[in-house]
């Protein structure tokens, strides 16, 4: 008598082990799929109890760091800069709806091996690394977008349609002038393997300019501008 429940406890436990298999099965597969397609596709997964899992993941990557202080101009140093701003448009893309990764959230050394190995192992969408820009003419002031042409075609033209779409948005965001989009070979651009776009928001040694990014009411309109032009990329 007492081997009849038993041998039921058996077969429940089976059954609720092979459910288990099945239910974690559709989690990972909309999860790729959602990557693969590059994120564009915000559809809630409804069988997940996260939805940050169908949120296309974006790299913002700060500028400089620890040891490495970037420019410094009359008291603003530009790891300072660039950190603050990457905080503000880190919060502005997750109110567009997408999940933020930075490459660093403190003042300390990363270095730029590190940088890109963060974007390509945890399958980002984009990379987006932000700098301040210095010249040795103080008169030299505006925004530009570089972005690396030297891997596949298909990363290639899209870096330079998210430089463009990004570079518009900021330019109508903050009104600054635009220097325009322009080829570089920096290492965190050319070695990720996603769209990827190094932005110099504005110029640390122009005083008119320097006056103007220091304050944090213009970074958040950086900010606006850089989650609109994300976002218009990704929707176009
Ligand atoms: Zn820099």
């Amino acid at each position: 008598m007492y081997k009849y429940p038993l041998f039921l406890f058996i077969f429940a436990l089976i059954l609720a082990t092979l459910n288990l298999g099945f239910a974690a099965q559709p989690k990972t597969s909309i999860k790729k799929k959602h990557l693969k397609i590059h994120g564009v596709q915000k559809t809630k997964c409804t069988s997940c109890d996260d939805n940050s899992v169908s949120k296309p993941l974006i790299v913002l990557d700060a500028g400089h760091g620890g040891n490495d202080e970037g420019a410094k101009v009359h008291g603003l140093v530009e790891k300072k800069i660039t950190l603050r701003t990457t905080l503000l448009i880190k919060k502005a893309l997750e109110t567009h709806g997408y999940k933020v990764h930075l490459t660093r959230s403190k003042d300390s050394f990363v270095s730029l091996q590190k940088r890109v190995n963060i974007a390509n192992q945890i399958d980002a969408i984009l990379f987006l690394s932000i700098h301040y820009n210095s010249s040795k003419n103080n008169t030299a002031k505006g925004i530009e977008i570089f972005y690396n042409d030297s891997s596949e075609l298909w990363r290639n033209k899209a870096s330079r349609r998210l430089a463009s779409c990004v570079l518009n948005q900021m330019v109508q965001e903050t009104g600054a002038s635009s220097r325009g989009v322009k080829k570089g070979n920096f290492f965190v651009i050319r070695e990720t393997q996603m769209p990827s776009v190094l932005i110099e928001v504005g110029f640390m040694t122009c005083p008119e300019e320097r006056a103007v990014i220091k304050k944090k009411e213009y970074q958040e309109k950086i900010a606006q501008g850089i989650a609109k032009g994300v976002d218009r990329y990704l929707k176009a």
